[in-house]
């Protein structure tokens, strides 16, 4: 076994198919999953690189839900990008290597809670929703820039918009006065305009303002 192989998950696919749009559900089982701390909003990252490579080759996603041993990821299937094509290839029974969940885009406490991004974001951002009390759900904002039949089914006040239109969407939105947690996710250019219009604009402090680019364009790989 390679060094680089012991610090990651060996997972069996338990099931792949599609799923919303352009959405491809695959849920992953592995025992060492079962007692992995897992908080909605973070992710794993999977070894989508070749069978006995030198090195991983690793594309992130977040973990939609996780129940006992299983983590169910919903992967957008994009391109021909080598975690999109891996995604897409997946079979009930294929093994793969991956990181236990982690990273720090989860809920912080707040008066209210704001979620904008696009389609790979609301995928976090479904169980981060799912997961608050819900009071607090009910309260929350979503704004997500989506095709019709990519949307992903989320709990929550979402607003829908097409391509290019997530900063205005954003600008119309009635907030309360006192400024609550935003959560900015999804293609980097499109998180920053977002965040730059809430603390410029709506006097939103910096440290409210939790951002996560998923994906930005040319580049490849993002964690
Ligand atoms: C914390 C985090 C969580 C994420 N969660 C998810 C998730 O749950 N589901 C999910 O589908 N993705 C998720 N992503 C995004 C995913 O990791 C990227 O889309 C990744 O680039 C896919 O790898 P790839 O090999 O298919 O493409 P790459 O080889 O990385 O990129 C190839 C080309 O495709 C472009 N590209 C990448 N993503 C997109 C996109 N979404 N739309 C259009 N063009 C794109 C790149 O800019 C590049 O030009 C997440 C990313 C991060 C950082």
């Amino acid at each position: 076994m390679k060094l680089w192989e012991m610090l990651f998950v060996r997972a069996t696919v338990a099931e792949a198919e599609p799923a919303t749009g352009r959405f491809r559900r695959l849920r992953l089982r592995a025992g060492a999953l079962r007692d992995a701390e897992w908080k909605p909003g973070q992710q794993v990252r999977v070894d989508v690189g070749a069978k006995g490579a030198l090195a991983p080759l690793l594309r992130t996603y977040s973990v939609w839900s996780r129940e006992a041993d299983t983590i169910e990821l919903q992967a957008l299937l994009h391109g021909d990008g080598p975690g999109a094509r891996w995604m897409g290839a997946a079979r009930p029974g294929d093994e793969v290597l991956l990181s236990k969940p982690k990273g720090d885009f989860v809920t912080r406490s707040a008066p209210h809670h704001l979620f904008v991004g696009e389609e790979t974001a609301s995928v976090a951002f479904g169980p981060m929703l799912r997961a608050l009390p819900a009071a607090e759900r009910a309260a929350s904002r979503v704004v997500i820039e989506a095709e019709p039949a990519d949307r992903l089914a989320l709990d929550g006040n979402v607003t829908w918009v097409s391509r290019d239109g997530l900063v205005d969407a954003v600008r119309r939105l009635a907030l309360p006065e006192e400024s609550g947690q935003a959560y900015v996710a999804g293609e980097a250019r499109a998180v920053q305009a977002v965040k730059q219009h809430l603390v410029r604009d709506r006097g939103w402090p910096r440290r409210s303002v939790l951002t996560k680019p998923f994906w930005t364009p040319g580049r490849r790989g993002m964690e």
